[in-house]
């Protein structure tokens, strides 16, 4: 698919020759922008027709990204460019990029991932899919510690370690030791469902229980916690379907 360049971001689109078409025009398909233009177009053409359409096209990969939600979503068969994975509660869209080195970018509502051109000849989405989960691994961790640094002050007390893990029945747990464990998958979720799990988790710091004291506790350090544990418990199996990336 080729790609459009416009200031910072990337719109991919298909381009379609159509003996029938009488003037340029753009098709969604598949949430793909298609570009069908009569046999006879120029490229300059093709790219001044874009150029016009590029407000339009921005609009609709932003208002998509804001409508979806998570809950609709599986992973994307192919990590290529122009397919969405979720990220906090929002929609990324992958724009891939040959480069002579790698690197990760999220910028607004993209993606950019900067392949080696060595994957250019096979692997490209299984190298694609690696570099998005090293990046979840790191997202979710900056995003714990940050957290961690916004709510122990008030809470006095500060946990062993954090870490992450793999799970299937749990959003979080905290060990005797006084370490505290996320599920990966909060990443996805939108930002307060994991400072959530965070307080929830730091409480138990005080009580192991969840009695009426350990409620207390988190209502006190993070009073937004019911909107959080309802969005957990009517979303959280659509988040858990996502585990087996
Ligand atoms: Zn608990």
């Amino acid at each position: 698919m080729p790609f459009i360049q416009i200031e910072d971001s990337i719109l991919s689109f298909r381009l379609r020759r159509s003996l029938r078409a009488k003037r340029l025009h753009m098709v969604v398909k598949e949430e793909v922008f298609e570009v069908v233009a009569p046999l006879k177009t120029s490229n300059r053409e093709i790219l001044a027709f874009l150029k016009q359409y590029q407000g339009w096209m921005r609009k609709q990969v932003r208002q998509k990204s804001r409508t979806q939600s998570v809950t609709k979503m599986s992973w994307p068969a192919d990590f290529l460019a122009g397919e969405y994975i979720p990220y906090r509660g929002r929609w990324l869209r992958l724009n891939v990029k040959f480069n002579d080195r790698a690197l990760m970018e999220c910028h607004e509502d993209y993606l950019t991932i900067m392949v080696p051109w060595r994957h250019a000849f096979g692997g490209l989405s299984q190298y694609v899919k690696k570099q998005i989960w090293l990046w979840y691994q790191q997202e979710a961790l900056n995003a714990i510690k940050d957290s961690i640094d916004a709510l122990c002050p008030k809470l006095g007390r500060w946990p062993r370690g954090y870490q992450l893990k793999k799970q299937k029945t749990r959003w979080g747990s905290c060990g005797i030791s006084g370490k505290i464990y996320l599920n990966w998958l909060l990443i996805l979720a939108p930002v307060g469902a994991l400072e959530y799990v965070v307080a929830h988790e730091l409480c138990h710091l005080f009580h192991r229980n969840h009695g009426k004291r350990f409620w207390a506790k988190v209502a006190s350090c993070f009073p937004e916690y019911e909107q959080q544990e309802r969005w957990l418990s009517k979303q959280g199996s659509a988040l858990i379907s996502l585990s087996s990336f």
